[in-house]
Parts: structure tokens; C-alpha cells; sequence
């Protein structure tokens, strides 16, 4: 064999490494009920390596599992290095699972130890009893008042760490995270994410053909820790050294904003109903977010709708997809030089899509018999993907067969098109897509054009039984509080009705105060399916 390059792992500790030897002085800050808590790269690296001299010595071995059950906060980020740097896993535990799938996950994956946040405790002390594996807990003292017992408190064990520790060469292949999807069918699914996986995804999002971060940026993920690594950001934004803000126990629109307006934030991410609700507040001219120069925003569709209004605020919405089995970012809307000239409806329409590919992640769409669909921007298809960041399989669990072509692609699951400048746009996901009369309903369609209709707040569209056609869409809509009782089913029917045809619109439609949303704030159409399916308050348009 030729002589190459050198064999230079791709670890987290370049990750760590390189963002606080070069910028020591660069501000980790996180907000709260009380003082903002600040302090450097500078602090935090020294911290790291206390507390993994700290876990080191309570006995954790490499590879086993430490839980974090947790806000976004600086000691979740100093735990993001810590335990996978040392050769053992952190696995973030999803605060708003239901119980019984926690106590599912954490003896799936056998967690060790865990790092809880007080003002979470309850939760976690009432799970003990079932808990198969867990030995400590280590509480972080976030002002919470529950009763901490026999718990480590975080910061005395920490300190008893040596700031002089170690860390091991490790193979970039070594589990360094794992993190469960949040189930919409059956218990969670476990990812186990590689350091070779993580660093790669932190270049991707570097790149700014993605979101990318540099260390000019000011990072807010409004975006939990506890899901999808917080799309990866803390690792990007870590490696290049910009500067980080968290949100801390809460990410009310008035924090969020507040944050970004005083820390000066740059890169905010989020999922749709974040930026949803701040746009309120945005619009009444609240808050000064001048030093905003993009908002990512993925995890269900951003509405076209929502990225006009912040467009026409200044703010400038960049629309992302992801999932947890890709670390998780697979596309991101840049806009292409060919869309330069396009007028400014079609470049809308192009923003509200699901993007290009990010470099290293390969995707096609596949028909029913498996043979890939034309790029024509009209054939829908299955997304499967592939990459250096792309789950090979779940963790320890059977049901990861039917998620893998037989050549190795996964299958994500949605449905998409994909257009002929190698756009993505996401139909739907395969449960959530309506079946009629032999058809398929993009329920995402719908809903994104409602929820552009001036007198609707939220929108999400379920497909129920019908006789005749299999399934038709019902329409579940929260009006915005001025049209509260006063806009009809007839006039939002009109108004699809310009832009679909006849047999896309939904028959019936159901007015409420809100919709169920899911641990991590998408549209939770499976509890809708349940309650809504039968309602006899549902209008007929
Ligand atoms: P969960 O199954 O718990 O929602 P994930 O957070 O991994 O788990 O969700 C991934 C899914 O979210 C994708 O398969 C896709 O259906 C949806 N999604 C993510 N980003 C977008 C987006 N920008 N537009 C539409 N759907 C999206």
C-alpha cells in the first residue's frame, strides 16, 4: 500500500483540544431564573478534566454508560466532553419521556451512573425502584428543592477530581453518546453515536453550504441537550471556538429572546413551535435581534408561512432536516446561486423545502419496488440515507432489520420528492402520510398551507378511516386568538382549495385551543389520531 496520511483518530479530544487551546477567553453562558452563570473555555476545560478524573475514580470503566437527565446547561456540555472523552458513553435521557419508556431506556442501556438536575430529581428518585443497573446518582443543584438523600452533589464531586487528568487515545470508533428517537410506536429505539461519527457531523455543520457555525458565531440551541445531541451544535460550536449561550430549566419564548438579544446571539436552532411562539413577541417589536444572521430550524417542517413572517422581520430562517439516527443533520436549505435569480416566491417555496444533502451524507428516494424516483419535484418516495453519520443500526434491539435496505441504506421513513436541483422536500412520514383512494395526501402540505392562512395559528392534518377512500384528512386547527370562534371551515377550505386539487382537501375541519405536542414539541398526531378521529365537534367545510 501507498504510504498516506497519518492515522489521526477523530476524537472528541480534537474537538475539545482545538476549541479551548485556541480560545481560551470565548464565554460559555447560561441563562436561568436567577444570574446568568458565565465563564471561559478556559474554566470549562479545566473543569472537564476534573470531572473525568472524578468519574475515573468513583470506578467508570470504559465503555459503560453514565445518564444525564438534564436542561440545557453548562455542566450538561462539561458531561458531553467528560465521560466520552475518558472511553465511556454518555447518554442523555429525554426529561419528557413517560416513565415507564425512561425506566425502559436507562435498564436497556444499562446506565451506571446518572447526573440529574435538582430541580428534576422527583422524577428520577421515583423511577429508583425499578432501575436495574444504576448505582449513583449525582445531583447538579440547579436551585431545585427536592431532597437529595444519599446523591452526590455534582460540584463537590467534581472537585474532587484532578484538573491534570489524562484523557486516553481512543479509536474513533468507540461509542462516545447514544440517545434514544422519542417513540412514537413501541418503546425508543437506542443510537449509539461514534467519536468518528460526532467530530465528522461537527464539520458538517461547519460547513457553510450547512449551518455553519464559526467560531464568529454566537450559538443559542433552543434545541434540548437531551435530543439528538442538541443537533450536534455543542460539539461545533466547541471545535471552532465560538461562543455558547444555553437557556437553561426553560425555553420560553421570552428567555429564548431575551438570551439572544443580550448575548448578542448570531446562530439560533430550534424546532417550529420555538419560533412559533416568539413570533408573536418579534412582531411586536419586543425585542432587538439585530445580531441574528440565521435561525435554524428543523425537526418537523418549518410552515412557509412562519419563514415569511421572520423574513419579513429581518430574520433569516434556515430550514433543516434531521433525524437522531443522523447525529442528527441530513440537509439544510443553503440557497443555491441558481435560485439567485428566481422571483421571490419561487425562493420562498425553496426555503420552506428540506434543502440539499450536507456534504457526507448521501440520500435518494426509492419507489415501492426499491428503484429510485426521478428528480422531477413530483414522484414521491422513501428517503434513504447514508453516511459516516448515519446509524448502522439501533442499539441492541432487533427491530433495527426492517430500518436497512439490503444494501445497506437506511430508511428514514418520510416521504419526500426530490426536485431537480437536488432539493429534498419531506411529504410526509410514512404513518403520518394520508392514504385515499389508492393516493397519497402529503398531510405536511396541508397543514403548511394552512397554517400560512392569516387567521390560523397551528395547523396539523390526520388522516381518518373512510369507507369509501381508505383514509380522508381531517383538519385540526388552532386559530390565532383574534379569530378564536369566528374563522370557518369554509373560508380555510377556499383557500386550499386554490392550491391543491379538489380530492386533497380535508372534508372536515376541528377547531381547538391547542394541539398535543410530543416530548420535544412536534405536532404529536399520533395522540391526535386517537382523540380527534371520532370527534363530533369536527365542522363540515
Ligand atoms: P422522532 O421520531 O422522535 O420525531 P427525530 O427527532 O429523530 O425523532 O425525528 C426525525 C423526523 O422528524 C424525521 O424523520 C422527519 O420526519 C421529521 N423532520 C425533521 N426535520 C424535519 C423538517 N425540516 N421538515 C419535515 N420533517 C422533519
Amino acid at each position: 500500500m501507498l504510504g498516506t496520511m497519518m492515522d489521526f483518530p477523530l476524537t472528541l479530544q480534537h474537538v475539545f483540544d482545538r476549541g479551548t487551546r485556541l480560545f481560551p477567553d470565548r464565554e460559555i453562558v447560561t441563562g436561568g431564573l436567577g444570574e446568568r452563570h458565565r465563564y471561559t473555555y478556559k474554566d470549562f476545560a479545566r473543569r472537564v478534566h476534573r470531572l473525568a478524573s472524578a468519574f475515573k475514580a468513583l470506578g467508570l470503566q470504559p465503555g459503560e454508560r453514565v445518564g444525564t437527565f438534564g436542561w440545557n446547561h453548562y455542566r450538561h456540555l462539561e458531561m458531553y466532553f467528560a465521560v466520552p472523552m475518558q472511553g465511556a458513553v454518555l447518554h442523555t435521557l429525554n426529561i419528557r419521556l413517560f416513565h415507564d419508556q425512561l425506566v425502559y431506556i436507562i435498564n436497556h442501556a444499562a446506565d451506571r451512573f446518572i447526573v440529574v438536575d435538582r430541580s428534576l430529581l422527583g422524577i428520577v428518585q421515583a423511577l429508583q425502584p425499578m432501575l436495574e443497573t444504576v448505582e449513583k446518582i449525582i445531583v447538579v443543584d440547579d436551585g431545585g428543592d427536592c431532597e437529595v438523600g444519599d446523591a452526590l452533589d455534582y460540584e463537590q464531586f467534581l472537585a474532587s477530581g484532578n484538573e491534570h487528568f489524562d484523557f486516553p487515545r481512543l479509536d474513533e470508533n468507540t461509542a462516545a453518546m447514544m440517545c434514544y428517537t422519542s417513540g412514537t410506536t413501541g418503546n425508543p429505539k437506542g443510537v449509539a453515536y461514534s467519536h468518528r461519527a460526532l467530530t465528522l457531523h461537527s464539520f458538517g455543520a461547519c460547513l457553510s453550504d450547512s449551518v455553519g457555525v464559526s467560531q464568529r458565531d454566537t450559538v443559542l440551541a433552543v434545541v434540548p441537550m437531551f435530543h439528538a445531541n442538541a443537533w450536534g451544535l455543542p460539539y461545533a460550536a466547541t471545535m471552532v471556538g465560538a461562543k455558547q449561550v444555553f437557556a437553561g430549566n426553560s425555553m420560553a419564548p421570552d428567555r429564548v429572546l431575551q438570551l439572544m438579544q443580550d448575548e448578542r446571539v448570531t446562530l439560533g436552532a430550534g424546532v417550529p413551535t420555538i419560533w412559533i411562539g416568539a413570533l408573536p413577541l418579534l412582531q411586536a417589536g419586543k425585542y432587538d435581534l439585530s445580531s441574528v444572521t440565521r435561525i435554524a430550524c428543523g425537526g418537523s417542517a418549518a410552515p412557509r408561512g412562519l419563514i415569511d413572517a421572520y423574513d419579513k422581520l429581518g430574520l433569516n430562517i434556515v430550514h433543516a432536516w434531521g433525524m437522531t439516527e443522523l447525529t442528527p443533520i441530513g440537509s439544510v436549505a443553503v440557497p443555491l446561486t441558481e435560485l439567485d435569480s428566481a422571483d421571490p416566491a419561487t425562493q420562498m417555496d425553496f426555503k420552506a423545502r428540506q434543502g440539499t444533502p450536507v456534504p457526507g451524507v448521501e440520500a435518494r428516494a426509492l419507489d415501492s419496488d426499491g428503484k429510485e424516483v426521478p428528480w422531477d419535484g413530483q414522484t414521491m418516495g422513501e428517503l434513504v440515507v447514508r453516511g459516516p453519520w448515519v446509524a448502522a443500526s439501533y442499539y441492541n434491539d432487533d427491530r433495527s432489520a426492517g430500518s436497512f435496505t439490503s444494501d445497506g441504506w437506511f430508511r428514514t421513513g418520510d416521504i419526500v420528492v426530490m426536485h431537480p436541483n437536488g432539493y429534498i422536500e419531506i411529504a410526509d412520514r410514512t404513518k403520518d402520510v394520508i392514504k385515499s383512494g389508492g393516493e397519497w395526501i402529503s398531510s405536511v402540505a396541508l397543514e403548511n398551507a394552512l397554517m400560512a392562512h392569516p387567521k390560523v395559528q397551528e395547523a396539523a392534518v390526520i388522516g381518518v378511516p373512510d369507507e369509501k377512500w381508505s383514509e380522508r384528512p381531517l383538519a385540526c386547527v388552532v386559530p390565532r386568538p383574534d379569530f378564536k370562534g369566528s374563522v370557518k371551515a369554509e373560508e380555510l377550505s377556499e383557500f386550499l382549495a386554490q392550491q391543491f386539487a379538489k380530492w386533497w382537501l380535508p372534508e372536515r375541519y376541528l377547531f381547538l385551543d391547542e394541539l398535543p405536542k410530543t416530548s420535544v414539541g412536534k405536532f404529536d398526531k399520533k395522540t391526535m389520531r386517537v382523540q380527534y378521529t371520532d370527534s363530533t365537534k369536527a365542522v363540515t367545510a
